[in-house]
């Protein structure tokens, strides 16, 4: 493994991504923050640097632009002087919708973000891994992917597809050192989750949801970050191919 760890986290600068940045680099890693959003990204990675871990911050990265996906790792290796040895796939958008009304244009734009944007970002990073000898992908999925969510088929349709992406690219990158896995969260309180709360596309309040969860709470981002955490370390080297649940027991 390189001396110099570097992890890049895609849709760092908010909710899951933001808390998986912070926690990667508590851990040692040098953290690329990619985000859409060149403030919220910014800002992620000032917040690191105020704790005293490393991190900087590549905004405008749309993750389903494969130009853009090369440039950007290109500049990472550049700014951070190192291979890429870790890669959180976490940038992703949601919609929710009957099934009747998905257009073409959204349902083209889930799939481009949610299963295309870990395509280009795997394919731009494996080759570092395989030169090193080791490396380690988290692609965050949804809970919604193993339950069925009604009104989300496009979304649902594309994180079920990043978990079958994750089991099949595990088994033909095991032999390289490399582990692949699946986090697919459940009811996490983001701004993603609180937004589909504003707009009433819950069926009842984050309070309601939360009664309804055996741990009896939303998730936090920081859980996710926990078993990204672990998911990423060199004791996780046995795990690969799989889907690690994190939702309260919503799903089991
Ligand atoms: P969030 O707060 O909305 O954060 C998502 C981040 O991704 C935002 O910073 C967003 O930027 C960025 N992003 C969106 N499209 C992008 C693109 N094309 N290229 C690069 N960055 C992009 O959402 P979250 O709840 O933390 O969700 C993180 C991941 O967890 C997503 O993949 C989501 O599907 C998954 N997830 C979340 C939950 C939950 O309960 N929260 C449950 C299941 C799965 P902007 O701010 O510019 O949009």
């Amino acid at each position: 493994m390189s001396e110099r760890r570097t992890a890049v986290v895609t849709g760092g600068g908010s909710g899951i991504g933001r808390s998986i940045s912070l926690r990667l680099a508590e851990d040692g890693f040098a953290v690329a923050v990619l985000d859409l959003n060149e403030e919220s990204a910014a800002q992620v990675a000032d917040e690191i640097g105020r704790k005293g871990h490393e991190a900087v911050a590549f905004g405008g990265v749309d993750v389903s632009d494969r130009a853009r996906v090369d440039e950007a790792v290109e500049e990472v290796r550049k700014v951070l002087g190192g291979p890429v040895s870790v890669l959180v796939n976490n940038a992703g958008v949601a919609r929710t919708e009957g099934f009747l009304k998905i257009t073409d244009e959204w349902w083209d734009r889930i799939m481009a973000v949610n299963l295309s944007g870990p395509f280009y970002f795997c394919q731009a990073v494996v080759p570092d891994m395989k030169e090193a000898g080791w490396g380690r992908i988290v692609n965050i999925s949804s809970s919604s992917a193993q339950s069925g969510q009604p009104y989300m088929t496009h979304y649902v349709a594309s994180k079920a597809g990043l978990i079958g992406f994750t089991k099949a690219l595990a088994l033909e990158l095991g032999p390289s050192g490399i582990t692949v896995n699946t986090i697919p969260p459940g009811f996490v309180d983001t701004p993603m989750l609180r937004a589909s709360e504003q707009r009433g596309l819950l069926g009842g309040s984050v309070d309601h949801h939360a009664e309804l969860t055996p741990v009896r709470r939303p998730g936090r981002p920081e859980d996710i970050a926990a078993a990204c955490s672990f998911l990423v370390s060199e004791e996780a080297g046995y795990v690969t191919g799989q889907v690690i649940g994190v939702n309260g027991g919503r799903n089991t």
